[in-house]
């Protein structure tokens, strides 16, 4: 029998394995595809989450972003950099292939090409069914991303509601020089063309993530946005990005910040499988990480206590909400003001260039969401005056 086993090897899954491996824990990792697998992501890891994982392969680092360049709904646009880099750009397949065999190198068991089929709970442990196997282990950890069956079979949630999204992605080679040309150099690409949500062009080594994404439940034809948004981008830019797509990916999104239930009587869900997702970015890497760290800690309390009750395991919800949870709610509430007076927030982004920077440490990790919003409202006469002023 199993300490704990781990149902998806994304980055939620692999950092909860290596620190459960780590912590003594038995761990088994159970991934449906096969390493190195894609995931439909842009592949930015913000200096934060690179601070989770405490050192990252070089080899992985597509490209480094110091900070963004936003474009307004008519194309109009402006960036602003720190000194300090913000994020990596990095390709999924190969990050969490690497992180997978990090957590191995620890001692956790990874068997990928398995998926879960069906996870039995039972009084004294839990049963977890694959393609090839019937395992047991003391407690699972849900970290399957946002499809998660082990959040359905668990019973802690059926469905999302209305704080699920939908993005389009297509990962397109146009050669180094060209990404050059195409984003210039220690920059990612933010469209605010949509309602709420935002296009992106996130540049790789020899190409780039170009994407759309909407944080809401229904969006009219996001299909026709893609394509408007990439024609629009190639005509711009006078690069053809639209005739070297060949493959357009869709996938769903959780945002973060709702009050959701996260863990039952011997599980707990993590990452995207749990809704940690900033509401405002779409940024959920750094938080499948951390809420994959904090899920080990407390199984290992688990394991040692024997108990692996609601109650007991609730530490993990108090912990999340220490750690990132609160922090996501305050997220929420600047997505909602950011993407509720769109036009307003990008006019204050560009005018006042403090707001700007601020903003790109918030996303590196120096503040929280919850210290950005109050440097905000401090900050707000000084904004209003230089939307007056013009400048
Ligand atoms: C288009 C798009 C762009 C994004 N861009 C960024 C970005 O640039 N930066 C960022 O930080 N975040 C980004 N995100 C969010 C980010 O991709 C997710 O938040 C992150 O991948 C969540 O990690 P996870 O480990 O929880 O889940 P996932 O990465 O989804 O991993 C879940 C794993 O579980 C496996 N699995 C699922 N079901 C089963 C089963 N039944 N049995 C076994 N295995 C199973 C899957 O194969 C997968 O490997 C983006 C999301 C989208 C949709």
């Amino acid at each position: 029998m199993y300490d704990v086993i781990i149902v998806g090897g994304g980055p939620a899954g692999s950092i909860a394995a290596q620190r459960a491996a780590k912590d003594g824990l038995d761990v088994l990792v159970l991934e449906k595809a096969v390493y190195p697998r894609s995931k439909i992501c842009g592949g930015g890891v913000s200096q934060k989450a690179l601070d989770v994982i405490g050192g990252i392969d070089k080899e992985l680092i597509e490209r480094e972003a110091f900070g963004a360049r936003i474009f307004l709904p008519d194309y109009q646009n402006f960036a602003g950099t720190l000194n300090d880099r913000v994020a990596v750009m990095t390709r999924r397949e190969n990050l969490d292939h690497w992180l997978a065999r990090r957590a191995e190198d620890v001692g956790a068991v990874v068997q990928d090409g398995e998926a879960v089929k069906d996870v039995v709970f039972t009084k004294d442990c839990v049963e977890v069914v694959t393609s090839k196997n019937r395992y047991r282990s003391r407690m699972v950890i849900g970290s399957d991303g946002v499809n998660s069956m082990v959040a359905r079979r668990s019973g802690i949630r059926t469905r999302w509601g209305d704080d699920i999204g939908r993005c389009l992605e297509a990962e397109v080679k146009l050669g180094e020089n060209v990404v050059d040309e195409c984003v210039g150099d220690r920059l990612v690409e933010f469209y605010f063309t949509g309602d709420r949500g935002y296009g992106w062009i996130f540049p790789k080594r020899d190409r780039i993530s170009i994407g759309i994404g909407e944080f809401a439940p229904r969006v009219n034809d996001l299909k026709g946005s893609f394509s408007r948004f990439v024609r629009d981008v190639s005509v711009r830019k006078n690069i053809d990005i639209e005739g070297k797509i060949t493959r357009i990916n869709s996938y769903r999104i959780p945002a973060g910040g709702f009050p959701r239930r996260v863990h039952g009587d011997r599980v707990l869900l993590t990452g995207d499988a749990a809704g940690f997702v900033d509401p405002f970015l779409g940024e959920g890497i750094y938080y499948a990480m951390k809420s994959g760290e904090i899920a080990a800690d407390v199984a290992a309390g688990a394991v040692e206590s024997g108990d692996f009750s609601d109650r007991f395991l609730h530490e993990y919800v108090m912990r999340c909400e220490k750690e990132f949870n609160y922090d996501l709610k305050s997220a929420l509430k600047f997505a909602n003001f950011a993407y509720g007076h769109r036009d307003l927030f990008l006019k204050a982004l560009w005018r006042d260039k403090r707001l700007f920077m601020e903003y790109l440490r918030t996303v590196r990790g120096d503040m929280t969401y919850t210290d950005f919003n109050r440097w905000c409202v401090l900050r707000s006469p000084v904004t209003l005056a230089k939307l007056i002023i013009g400048r």
